[in-house]
């Protein structure tokens, strides 16, 4: 949807009305006749001010996975817009204040920093893994404890050629029992807002950084992080996705390696991956539920995607 052309007010109403935001509309006067009604107009909320930009375009530290040929995708290659240029990240998180962040995560980031390239570690199994062979591994991972408490792992679900891959943090109570990501209320709410910009759940790719639920929902461990890390990793580098939407705190802080806050790390696109992959971040379906009134900024960054899919968002 481009700035151009501006999107009707049905359509506008059909969206927002999906994502149950409220639309305020302005009284006609007693004597005007009913199909006068006028939607007022939805101000996009401001994005935060623009911070001074860093000389160079800012990489996540992950950047390490080799990419699958494209060949045997099912031809999708060929469909793809040329590569978009990235703004340049105002965050610089190689200047990054690591001063907040958990000694534990500290150490999870040192491990991978410190890892020597793919070519070089024979064992690195993950890293080559084609679909059923990762799908199989996750099934049977002993990696962590969350093993011992899971009813079933999370794997992924949807379209392994997606355009868009929304990655969130781990499975809640309904996607243990059920082996799938995001069918819980918040996972419903997922839907209707992926619904909201065009997307069926079957057109978009959903995983999460754990592929086990961590018992009474709390927050993943970084051991637990550091060892389901490389199964996610894989999963985007067979995916390929034009756009990644991290959903809520644990999965942006994770992908981005930071702890910064999703309020500060929504407004703008990142980079991820050896093939700078754009990723926006935006509020979990789950705090939306709890915070009703963050829809609206919600919304501006499922549109934000919508467009940059549509080639019309830098
Ligand atoms: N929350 C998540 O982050 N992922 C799920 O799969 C379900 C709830």
């Amino acid at each position: 949807m481009s700035e151009g052309r501006s999107m009707d007010d049905a359509r506008r109403r059909g969206y927002l009305d999906a994502l149950g935001v409220t639309i305020w509309e302005r009284r006609a006067p007693l004597a005007a006749v009913a199909d006068q009604i006028e939607i007022a107009p939805v101000a996009p909320e401001p994005i935060s001010p623009p911070l001074p930009s860093p000389p160079e375009p800012v990489q996540t530290k992950l950047e390490r996975l080799p990419l699958p040929s494209r060949e045997g995708a099912g031809g999708r290659g060929a469909e793809r817009l040329p590569p978009i240029e990235i703004e340049p990240d105002p965050m610089p998180f190689d200047r990054f204040d690591e001063s907040g962040c958990s000694p534990a995560l500290l150490d999870a980031w040192d491990a991978i920093a410190h890892l020597p390239p793919a070519s070089d570690r024979p064992g690195n199994a993950i890293e080559r893994m084609d679909w059923e062979t990762l799908e199989a591994t996750v099934t049977g991972c002993r990696a962590c404890g969350l093993c011992a408490t899971r009813t079933r792992t999370v794997f992924g679900v949807g379209r392994r050629d997606a355009d868009l891959m929304i990655i969130g943090e781990a499975p809640g109570a309904d996607e243990d029992r059920e082996g799938e990501p995001f069918v819980g209320r918040a996972g419903q709410l997922l839907t209707r807002m992926l619904a909201a910009i065009g997307f069926s759940r079957e057109q978009v790719y959903i995983a999460n950084v754990l592929k086990c639920r961590p018992p009474g929902n709390r927050d993943p461990h970084a051991d637990e992080v550091l060892h389901c890390e490389g199964y996610l990793l894989r999963q985007v580098a067979l995916v390929q996705p034009r756009v990644i939407l991290a959903a809520g705190r644990i999965a942006a802080q994770q992908l981005l390696k930071t702890d910064v806050t999703v309020g500060r790390l929504r407004g703008r696109w990142f980079s991820f991956g050896p093939s700078a992959i754009p990723l926006r971040v935006t509020y979990h379906p789950a705090y939306l539920l709890r915070s009703p009134d963050q829809k609206a900024k919600a919304w501006e960054d499922l549109t934000r995607i919508r467009r940059r899919l549509d080639g019309a968002d830098a």
